[in-house]
């Protein structure tokens, strides 16, 4: 397949129904918006929409000719089987990369997925929810807000953030972080990408040299004025180089692809194809350099934290990663979700996204003044709205990101279906959420992390997130768990919803999203935290355990 997908627009219907369609777009869209879309990639250097294109293409077919009262079931991005089942049960049910505990290892994942009998399906790439650099643009900016609060009085200007890797993901930072009013600084190994960053505005300024960043930087600093710069190096060079000129940047953290030194992280002294061609010949050596790389990196991420920096693992696995290589104390990194987000699990509030399936950037104005008018209230989401309109620009369909809570995700949800029906919306509305949600992730590195009563690695989580969503009939649910680099790290679990306006769409959007974000509540609040537990009170949760604690 060479040419390029893109996501259907306007009202004109391929499949049987909304429901189907807008699946369909949606696995276009991560297409769309992905990093790799001629290899299937959609993010994360491996993360596949699905296995290869005669799945892609089979898949397209069943979506087209699925009824209302049928499932269509895909294992690790292959369609399987379509079976009858009931109107309102889910049309798509998924289950990506799923290995037994004792073969979940990169070895077995990398050789399982040569065979063609496996595909990744990262977080949000096999189950088509990825949204581009829009979905994790809120954490990453609600992220070095509270980054502000904790340690800054409120306020990033004047600081300086070094990051690195402006990936999928990673490329979020520059905007997240200037919005914030700080100065950032990422270090990008790939010419092409840093080049391509700049073009499309997702970062301001590409530097020649370290010199030349860093006085970009340091002017914008003494202006306080925001700014991004990107230069063209690896992360671990100028990471060490930073330490040995004595310089210390406030806040410090990383978003290459460290969780997979295969495919995500490129050694020092190569470019990306070097060791794309060095994976080809001698893959263990490929390996070994990379994690020699990381090793130093992390090893000046720890000494810009002895000298007073802030610094945070982004949810790539680098602690880990160096663990392995030898660095005792990388574990003493922060990570984010446990530091900055888990008081917001414990409320269920987590990144809620809606997309516009006609691809009409109105329904997404609509939306915002909804929010704007019934979650008044709620002043965090609010100015997050404010922002977003005015710095995010759209890619792919039309989307938005919310980080809402228990009971918000509901009642928006409704009022969304509601302006279907009613024709103030042009179509329907995709709702969808981040797997790192508050029920929905077991990762011990990241989601669930010290959890306050050691229940870090039960995957029971995800799994019954997953099979409740069902219960409450949403359109397609998948379960997810690591692969490459990731592979036995983690289980997580995806939900989505197609509001086309009609009262079935109403049962499943009220009983899916209050069981989601309930269940997330309660997850919390059976581990312990006495934030959960009083949410699960204050919203009258059906809860059966809470007076134990
Ligand atoms: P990606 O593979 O699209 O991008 C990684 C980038 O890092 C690439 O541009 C690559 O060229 C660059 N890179 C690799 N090695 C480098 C080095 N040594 N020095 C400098 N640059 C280097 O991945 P992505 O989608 O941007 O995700 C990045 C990481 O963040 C992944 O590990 C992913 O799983 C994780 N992640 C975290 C969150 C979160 O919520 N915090 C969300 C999504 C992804």
């Amino acid at each position: 397949m060479t040419d390029r997908i893109t996501a259907q627009r306007g009202p004109h219907l391929r499949c049987r129904g909304w429901r189907q369609e807008g699946l369909l777009r949606l696995l276009e869209n991560v297409l769309e918006v992905g990093e790799r879309p001629q290899d299937l990639i959609v993010y994360a250097a491996l993360g596949k929409a699905a296995r290869n294109w005669q799945s892609y293409t089979r898949i397209v077919a069943a979506l087209q000719r699925l009824g209302d009262d049928e499932t269509l079931v895909i294992q690790s991005g292959k369609p399987i089987g379509i079976f009858k089942t009931h109107p309102l049960a889910p049309i798509v049910v998924m289950a990506n990369c799923n290995i037994v505990g004792q073969w979940a290892t990169p070895e077995i994942f990398y050789d399982l997925e040569r065979k063609g009998l496996i595909a990744w399906g990262g977080l949000t790439a096999g189950d088509w929810q990825y949204i581009g650099m829009q979905g994790v643009i809120q954490g990453t900016y609600e992220v070095l807000a509270a980054v502000a609060r904790e340690h800054f009085n409120g306020d990033l200007r004047g600081r300086l953030v070094l990051t690195a890797g402006l990936g999928g993901m990673g490329s979020a930072q520059p905007l997240a972080a200037t919005m914030a009013g700080a100065v950032l600084l990422a270090i990008e190994v790939d010419g092409a990408r840093a080049a391509q960053r700049v073009a499309d505005g997702r970062c301001e300024r590409l530097a020649e040299t370290l010199d030349e960043a860093l006085a970009y930087c340091q002017h914008a600093q003494q202006q306080q004025q925001p700014l991004s710069v990107v230069l063209v190096e690896n992360a671990s060079t100028v990471y060490t180089e930073l330490v040995r000129r004595g310089i210390t940047p406030d806040v410090v953290t990383d978003q290459t692809s460290a969780h997979d030194l295969l495919y995500g992280y490129v050694p020092v002294g190569m470019t990306p194809a070097e060791a794309a061609d060095l994976r080809e010949r001698d893959p263990q050596q490929l390996e070994r350099q990379a994690r020699a790389s990381l090793v130093a990196q992390v090893q000046a991420m720890l000494i810009f934290k002895q000298r007073g920096a802030v610094v945070f693992e982004n949810g790539n696995n680098i602690r880990i990663q160096a663990q392995r290589g030898g660095v005792a104390d990388a574990m003493s990194l922060d990570i984010f979700t446990e530091r900055y987000i888990r008081p917001l699990f414990c409320k269920g509030i987590g990144p809620f996204r809606w997309i516009a399936l006609t691809g009409n950037p109105d329904d997404i104005a609509t939306i915002d003044a909804l929010i704007m008018t019934h979650f008044a209230e709620n002043a965090q989401v609010c100015n997050w709205i404010q922002l977003a309109r005015a710095h995010i620009p759209f890619q792919g369909l039309p989307a938005r990101i919310g980080w809402l809570g228990h009971g918000e995700r509901t009642r928006l949800g409704l009022l969304v279906n509601a302006a279907v029906r009613e024709g103030r919306l042009s179509g329907p509305i995709a709702f969808t959420r981040d797997h790192l949600d508050a029920a929905s992730m077991t990762h011990p590195y990241i989601g669930t992390e010290r959890m306050r009563d050691g229940s870090d690695a039960i995957a029971d989580w995800p799994l019954l997130n997953a099979m409740l969503n069902c219960s409450a009939c949403a359109d397609l649910v998948a379960i997810h768990s690591g692969g490459g680099g990731y592979a036995g790290y983690m289980t997580s679990s995806g939900v989505t919803l197609i509001a086309d306006g009609s009262s079935e769409a109403e049962v499943r959007l009220k009983y899916t999203l209050d069981a989601d974000t309930g269940l997330g509540v309660l997850r919390y609040a059976d581990a312990g935290y006495p934030l959960a537990q009083a949410c699960a009170r204050e919203h009258e949760l059906d809860a059966l355990n809470l007076e134990e604690r």
